[in-house]
């Protein structure tokens, strides 16, 4: 059943029939992974968990952008904005994230000028309007975030702006996918991720489906999207037939967004990156190559990144590989709750702990 019109994805009657046709498939328990955070928090407001049968368990993954920023990255944040005639720029939810002994929201109460914006672009024009300031956008997100940043570096470098710097803690996809499928839990199918493969195209899963055979569909965001999406991943694995498939046709394509990917490759590299809960996965982060080092706040600030433990009794970092879900963690809604998060995954309004606090009395856990 095709998803072509807008009608159909609102339509609840091609949801039932969809939730039907899942149960008459499923046939022994699976385990499916979200990997993108905003399916994650889609799945829960539409209480799409409620319609699957016992055994569909879905797992949400690592694909909450500040969710998956490592500790010391975050720590590296926070000490940029004690850097001298310095601005730090970021999205909002990056803000309350705790460092190790601080945080961006803390620094900002302390007199640090810490600046929320909505767009990279923002940050350029902060750069522009203050001159005598030295302009840092903290980088964190996806390729669905990368070629705006790679953009915004391309417009300074042309504009010849000395203040402008972006901290790259830009993360990859696909090499995240080949470490969960390597890993400690056992996952049948992955929803892969509609925003990021509007971007990528369906093509860049090729090698990892290749080299790994698991069941892969790329999914949209309406609730019939994502149960069209679960839908072919139990065709697949009850019939035995893995593949890669696309459920989200009316916005991604094989090849993707060819000039946002040239945009990105231009000022990055491709490099070795840390994600909280699963450590260094090779080739999985984004570098600002040597041509535009002069914007690369590594290079302009006294900053290194130091391993740093993550804060204490969050499991985080099991939550987002599906070892754990968040009623496992000790401290989740004792001590931790979204007005005093002690982990990202409880900040973000993707996290899978936020998710979980805000939706999970009306859904099946
Ligand atoms: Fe970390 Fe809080 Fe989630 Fe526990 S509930 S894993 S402490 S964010």
């Amino acid at each position: 059943m095709a998803l072509e019109h807008n009608r159909d994805r609102h339509d609840p009657a091609i949801a039932r029939h969809l939730a039907d046709r899942i149960t008459r498939t499923n046939k022994r328990p699976i385990r499916l992974m979200e990997v993108c955070g905003t399916h994650t928090v889609s799945i829960f407001r539409s209480g799409i968990r409620s319609l699957l049968p016992d055994t569909v368990s879905l797992l949400s993954g690592p694909g909450c952008p500040v969710c998956v920023t490592a500790q010391k990255e975050i720590d590296a944040f926070i000490k940029l904005t004690r850097e001298p005639d310095t601005m730090v720029a970021t999205f909002g939810d990056l803000i309350r994230v705790p460092g190790s002994g601080s945080s961006l929201q803390r620094e900002k109460a302390d007199g640090a000028d810490v600046r929320i914006v909505y767009s990279t672009f923002d940050a350029l024009a902060l750069a522009r309007q203050h001159p005598d300031k030295r302009v840092v956008f903290l980088g964190v997100g996806f390729e669905t975030t990368a070629p705006t940043v790679a953009a915004a570096i391309l417009a300074a470098s042309q504009e010849g702006l000395k203040n402008f710097f972006v901290i790259s803690a830009h993360k990859i996809v696909p090499p995240a996918l080949t470490a969960l499928a390597t890993g400690k839990i056992n996952i049948d199918g992955f929803l892969l991720p509609g925003h990021v493969s509007v971007i990528i195209g369906v093509d860049a899963y090729r090698p990892f489906f290749k080299a790994h055979q698991v069941p892969c569909v790329v999914a949209g965001f309406e609730p019939t999207d994502l149960l069209q999406g679960i839908a072919m991943l139990v065709d697949q694995i009850e019939a035995g037939a893995p593949a890669l498939e696309n459920a989200y046709a009316r916005a991604v394509t094989d090849a993707g967004n060819v000039k946002a990917v040239e945009v990105m490759q231009q000022v990055f590299e491709v490099a070795d990156a840390d994600w909280r809960g699963i450590g260094t996965i090779a080739s999985s982060g984004l570098a600002i190559r040597e041509a535009y080092a002069a914007f690369d706040a590594l290079n302009a600030f006294d900053i290194t990144m130091q391993p740093v433990p993550e804060p204490k009794g969050c499991a985080c970092g099991e939550i987002l590989t599906g070892v754990k879900i968040p009623p496992q963690c000790p401290l989740y809604k004792t001590v931790c709750n979204p007005m005093a998060p002690v982990g990202p995954c409880m900040v973000s309004s993707e996290g899978t702990c936020a998710a979980y606090y805000r939706y999970h009395s009306t859904n099946k856990i």
